[in-house]
């Protein structure tokens, strides 16, 4: 068991992930809980899907309900790809293992390691049932996903993806449906979480199923512009023809061609501010008054 590999190989250090640590410290105040049934239920703490999803990092999660942890047909498949398996259900839905007070530390951890990355799995397969898709879209309403960081998607709320549906393949990706693009998630906590855990039909299933939350496709588009003009496709073609940057007759030629083509293709420059001395001299060079418009 020692030499056995993480499960996940994305956690990053220092992030808390042992609840068993935890509990250790209060576990014999608990000893005579058999008889206060009643008041079992006051006392209860969060269950461990609860507990999982409230970590840092994995804001992305939505709770699985445990009924559908519970239905073996939804898990077929997954004891092949956990290790522990059982012991991991078992922690996943807070039953209590036979064995379970006699592990080790280490593998109590290996058991957790097991269980996120059951939960992950069952997560994946989960949120692409009607439930887990309308717990999503309550996500997505509140941009819990994120925003769009592209200017002209005005803040968009995005939706998490995988790049693979095989675990421990690639980390969860944000997908814009406005610019149909992904990007890293922000927070650095979301750049250590498996992708497979969402996968890579969740965000497009989503939008088919509520096509009401499609947003329209940008109006606008993010232009270049050299001294306020546009540039032409063979623009960077004649730079690197003779010699790239470093070359002056190359580059000089490159931007008197772009503003050649650009005079053409939009002869209202986007604006002055920034006016270089060869936008001057050009200005004089045409007496004056290329700041007609
Ligand atoms: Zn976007």
């Amino acid at each position: 068991m020692a030499g056995r590999e993480p499960y996940n190989n994305f956690r990053p250090e220092g992030r808390r992930f042992s609840r068993f640590q935890e509990e250790r410290g209060s576990e014999s105040e608990t000893e005579d809980s058999d008889e206060a049934s009643g008041s079992l239920e006051d006392e209860e703490e969060a269950s461990w899907i609860s507990w999982f999803c409230s970590l840092k990092g994995n804001e992305f999660f939505c709770e699985v309900d445990e009924d559908y942890v519970q239905d073996e047909f939804n898990l077929s498949g997954l004891s092949a790809q956990v290790l522990y398996y059982d012991y991991a259900l078992d922690l996943i839905l807070d039953s209590e293992s036979p064995n379970s007070e006699v592990f080790t530390d280490e593998q109590h951890e290996l058991i957790e390691s097991a269980a996120e990355l059951l939960y992950g799995l069952i997560h994946a397969r989960y949120i692409l049932t009607a439930r887990g898709l309308g717990l999503m879209l309550e996500k997505f309403k509140t941009c819990d996903f994120g925003r769009c960081p592209r200017v002209h998607c005005n803040g968009q709320s995005c939706l998490p993806v995988g790049t693979s549906d095989i675990p421990r393949q690639s980390t969860v990706k944000v997908f814009c449906p406005k610019c149909e693009d992904i990007h890293v998630p922000r927070s650095k906590y979301h750049n250590h979480v498996d992708g497979a855990y969402f996968g890579t039909t969740f965000p497009h299933l989503l939008l088919m199923a509520y096509p009401s939350w499609r947003p329209a496709k940008p109006t606008s588009v993010y232009v270049p512009r050299v001294f306020g003009f546009k540039l032409h496709p063979t623009a960077f073609e004649s730079a690197g023809q003779s010699g790239g940057v470093s070359s002056r007759a190359g580059s000089s030629q490159a931007v008197q061609r772009a503003q050649r083509s650009g005079r053409m293709a939009n002869s209202a420059p986007a604006n002055d501010v920034g006016a270089s001395p060869a936008r001057k001299a050009r200005a004089g060079g045409r007496g004056g008054n290329a700041a007609a418009k």
